[in-house]
């Protein structure tokens, strides 16, 4: 959890506390410093945190009324916050590069429910005659998501290939029917999690199984077995000889709808750049098993970024399948994988696309469907929304406001059998 919007405002990127850091550098904990004037040590100064806690701002919460934290804990009164301590004296300090007289408590917030907010209040006197008061501090969860795009076109290598090879200058493919002289491609292999993920030489030659570069390799590709649990690499075509002015390389899920769906929830997404690069075009005899896909996952998804909390991995596949209509696919237990299957001939940007994607993420939190056909909450003033998000037929929503329904931002009931819980009280931890 995080204490205030993202990271790129005051809070959380000036250092502002008696250890000349930032107010928030853990989970839940926020450290709340107070500076006196005139500059003085040995000050006592008391602090509380708001009571009620201050009203929530959404825009589907229409009241004015204090109180609104979600958490419960024990003892419910500490909703609005807890303090380490009722009052600290102050002492002399550099902070930032400033003298200061300052002293400091530490709040502690939710553990779970985002969009809860606090305020804490500072006074030299005990009665709080007069007090100082921090922003409105608010709860955020954090999700990391490595995006992962798959080749239009292209071949596994079957010899390894690059430095330590007989010859430099050249890979090996099953089939070379869909390259031509002049293309660029990229090589790469699952060692290559990090830009620019392999290499990119122009084919000059193609004899038999080979395709010949202007230049030598100068990295190192496992081809491998990877059926068997092995590398695998790759050589996916970027630039077709023909020169087409706008080649579409990738299948790729479109994320520009994202942010603005989960933040409504106080959750912020961040796409890490390690990991997130090209996979090869997979495909199936059949629409494949979660295992399969599980194994694709596994061979792609960057190490640093496997099986830690909050980290998923999203892909854009190809849909080819006989007789499918997924839009996407999510595997939320254990495996924390989304597939996003594009059609063929889609271009970016499609509108089901952007909507799919930001539907397939919230099935990560734990939704046990998921799915609705409640209406999006309305903004006044503002052209209606169509249906929320989470209605299962995304790809009937074609209106450009994309939200959540109250529910599934607050309280999501499936069913007669089956609670649960929106975003914004999910657990922690995916
Ligand atoms: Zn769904
Ligand atoms: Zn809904």
């Amino acid at each position: 959890m995080i204490s205030t919007k993202h990271d790129d405002v005051y809070y959380t990127t000036v250092k502002t506390t008696k250890a000349d850091k930032v107010a928030q550098t853990a989970d839940r904990k926020v450290t709340i410093t107070a500076y006196i004037t005139p500059k003085m040590p040995g000050v006592p100064v008391y602090f509380r945190v708001e009571d009620l806690d201050p009203d929530d701002p959404s825009d589907y919460e229409p009241d004015e009324d204090k109180g609104d934290n979600r958490d419960a804990v024990d003892p419910p009164e500490d909703k609005a916050g807890e303090l380490s301590a009722p009052w600290a004296v102050t002492s002399w300090v550099m902070i930032d590069g400033v003298v200061q007289a300052a002293a400091e408590v530490e709040l502690t917030i939710t553990d779970k429910h985002s969009g809860d907010n606090y305020r804490v209040q500072a006074s030299v006197h005990q009665d709080f005659s007069a007090y100082a008061e921090t922003a409105l501090l608010t709860g955020w969860k954090r999700i990391y998501v490595e995006k992962d795009k798959m080749f239009r076109r292209g071949e596994d290598l079957t010899e390894d290939a690059g430095v330590g090879t007989a010859n430099t200058d050249r890979v090996t493919v099953a089939n070379t029917a869909g390259f031509e002289i002049g293309d660029e491609v990229l090589i790469f292999d699952t060692d290559d999690q990090a830009l620019p993920f392999g290499e990119s030489p122009v084919i000059v030659n193609i004899a038999g199984n080979e395709l010949i570069f202007g230049d030598n390799l100068t990295g190192t590709y496992e081809a491998g077995e990877w059926q068997q649990g092995g590398k695998m690499a790759y050589v996916g075509l970027k630039v077709d000889a023909d020169g087409e002015e706008y080649p579409i390389e990738f299948y790729e899920a479109d994320t520009s709808m994202v942010e603005q769906l989960f933040e409504q929830a106080f959750v912020e997404v961040k796409f890490p750049l390690l990991g997130a690069g090209p996979i090869p075009l997979t495909r199936w005899a059949q629409e494949p098993e979660d295992m399969e896909l599980h194994a694709l996952s596994e061979r792609w998804w960057c190490p640093a970024n496997r099986r830690k909390p909050n980290h998923i991995h999203l892909m854009g596949a190809e849909e080819y399948f006989e007789g499918s209509d997924k839009a996407g696919l999510t595997v939320s237990d254990n495996f924390d994988w989304t597939f996003i299957w594009v059609l063929p001939n889609e271009t970016a940007h499609a509108k089901y696309n952007e909507d799919t994607t930001a539907h397939e993420l919230v099935h990560h939190f734990s939704l046990i469907q998921g799915h609705c056909e409640n209406l999006a909450f309305t903004i006044p003033e503002e052209e209606p929304p169509e249906k929320c998000i989470m209605y299962e037929e995304v790809r009937d929503v074609t209106n450009s406001i994309v939200r959540f329904c109250v529910p599934h931002i607050s309280k999501f009931i499936e069913d007669d059998e089956d609670v649960d819980v929106g975003v914004r009280d999910a657990p922690d931890g995916l």
